[in-house]
C-alpha cells in the first residue's frame, strides 16, 4: 500500500527523545524553551509558546482575546473542525466565510462582506492543507476594522508569502505537530506572536493560570494544562533541524505528480510561488461529473494499493454545525464544490519516483471507468 501520510522519524529523533527520558526531567525543563526559541526564529517573531496540540494552540489564542460569550468570529468554512470548535467551546458564535476557489482558502471579499452584516470580533483564516491563504488581503481588511487575526497555520510550517512566514501575519499564529503534518511531536502545537503581553497570557493560560514571570506562584488567571512535554520538544527540535530537507522532499514529490498527472483530467495544486505550499497534503480536484462517485473512487484506489482520502472538511455541513446553525448546501457555494471534488493523494518524504507513477496510472484508469 502506498500510504497517504507517514511521519519522518529517524534515529536522531529517537535518540533525542530517549535522552530526555533517561534524564528524568520530563516536563518544564530546557527542551521546551529551546524549541520555542527555534520556532520563533523560524516564524520571524519574538515569541512562540509550545502547547499540547494544534487545537490547544487555537483554543488558547481564542481565549486570550478575552471576548464575551455570544461575540461573533469569522472562520474559514473549509478546514479541520477544530478551527471552529475552539470558538464554540469559548462561547463564541461562528460565522463561516466561503473559500475563494482552487486555492481553497478564505475568500477576502466574502470576509469583507461578512463584516458589513455582522459585528465580527476576530477572524480565523486557515492555510488549507499546506497552501498559504491570502494573508495580505485578510490582514488589510481586518486592520481597517480593528479585527484581530488568528491564523490557523496548523498545516503551514515552512511556508511564506512575500517573505513573511505563515503564522506571523496575525496577532497570533497556531501551528500543529500532529503526525499528519510536515514535522511532528506526536501530539503538539505552538502559538507564534509578536506581542509580549499576549505571550505572557498564553503561557499563563497553558499552565493553570500561573504567571510565567514571577518566582513565587501567582495565579493571575484561570487556566488549563496544555503544556508540551520535554521529550516532545526534543523530538520537535530534532525534526525542525530537518525541516528544509523534509520540505524539499515533498516539493520534489509534487514535481513528480505534476509530470505524471499531466494527462490525467484532475486539477493539481498550483501555488503562485514554491514557498507558498509545503504539500502537507497533495490535493487534486476531480472533474465535476466524477465528484458524486468520489467514495467509490477512493475505495477503488485502495484496492489498487493507493491510500487516498478526502481533502478536508466542509465545517458548516458537518452534523453538529448543520444541526445547530441550520446550514444548507448552497450557503457556501465554493466550499460545496471544492469539498465534493477534493482528493488527497499519498504525500510524504518517503514517496518514491515509482509511487507517483503508480498513483497517476491508477487514477487515470479509474477516471476512464467511473462512473
Ligand atoms: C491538524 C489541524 C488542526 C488541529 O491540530 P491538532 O494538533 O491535531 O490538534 C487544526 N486546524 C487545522 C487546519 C489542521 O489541519
Amino acid at each position: 500500500m502506498i500510504r497517504l501520510a507517514q511521519p519522518a522519524i529517524d534515529a536522531p529523533d529517537i535518540e533525542a527523545v530517549a535522552t530526555v527520558l533517561r534524564s528524568g526531567w520530563l516536563v518544564q525543563a530546557e527542551q521546551v524553551r529551546a524549541f520555542e526559541q527555534e520556532l520563533a526564529s523560524l516564524g520571524g517573531v519574538p515569541h512562540a509558546v509550545a502547547v499540547s496540540s494544534g487545537t490547544a494552540a487555537l483554543h488558547l489564542a481564542v481565549l486570550a482575546l478575552g471576548l464575551r460569550p455570544g461575540d461573533e468570529v469569522a472562520i474559514a468554512a473549509f478546514s479541520w473542525p477544530a478551527t471552529a470548535n475552539v470558538a464554540v467551546m469559548a462561547g463564541l458564535v461562528p460565522r463561516f466565510v466561503d473559500i475563494g476557489g482552487t486555492g481553497m482558502a478564505m475568500d477576502p471579499p466574502s470576509f469583507e462582506a461578512l463584516t458589513t452584516r455582522h459585528k465580527i470580533k476576530a477572524v480565523l483564516p486557515v492555510h488549507p492543507l499546506g497552501n498559504t491563504a491570502d494573508m495580505p488581503a485578510i490582514v488589510r481588511i481586518a486592520a481597517a476594522r480593528g479585527i484581530p487575526v488568528i491564523e490557523d497555520a496548523a498545516c503551514a510550517i515552512g511556508t511564506s508569502l512575500d517573505g513573511r512566514a505563515s503564522g506571523s501575519w496575525g496577532l497570533a499564529g497556531c501551528l500543529s505537530f500532529h503526525p499528519r503534518k510536515v514535522i511532528t511531536t506526536g501530539e503538539g502545537g505552538a502559538i507564534l506572536t509578536a506581542v509580549p503581553d499576549l505571550a505572557r497570557r498564553l503561557r499563563a493560560l497553558r499552565n493553570h493560570g500561573l504567571d510565567p514571570e514571577t518566582i513565587t506562584p501567582a495565579f493571575i488567571t484561570t487556566g488549563l494544562n496544555y503544556r508540551m512535554t520535554d521529550f516532545q520538544a526534543a523530538l520537535g527540535r530534532s525534526q525542525l533541524a530537518r525541516l528544509p530537507e523534509l520540505l524539499e522532499a515533498r516539493r520534489i514529490v509534487a514535481r513528480w505528480y505534476a509530470e505524471d498527472l499531466d494527462r490525467v483530467p484532475v486539477e493539481r495544486p498550483s501555488p503562485a510561488t514554491p514557498e507558498r505550499h509545503n504539500y502537507q497534503s497533495y490535493v487534486v480536484l476531480l472533474p465535476r461529473e466524477v465528484a458524486p462517485h468520489r467514495a467509490r473512487l477512493l475505495d477503488a484506489l485502495r484496492e489498487a494499493g493507493v491510500e487516498a482520502a478526502i481533502g478536508t472538511h466542509h465545517i458548516p455541513l458537518t452534523a453538529y454545525y448543520r444541526k445547530t446553525y441550520g446550514y444548507q448546501p448552497g450557503d457556501f457555494p465554493m466550499t460545496d464544490e471544492i469539498a465534493s471534488r477534493a482528493v488527497a493523494l499519498p504525500m510524504h518524504h518517503a514517496i518514491r519516483r515509482q509511487d507517483t507513477r503508480t498513483v497517476a496510472a491508477a487514477l487515470a484508469h479509474l477516471l476512464r471507468t467511473i462512473p
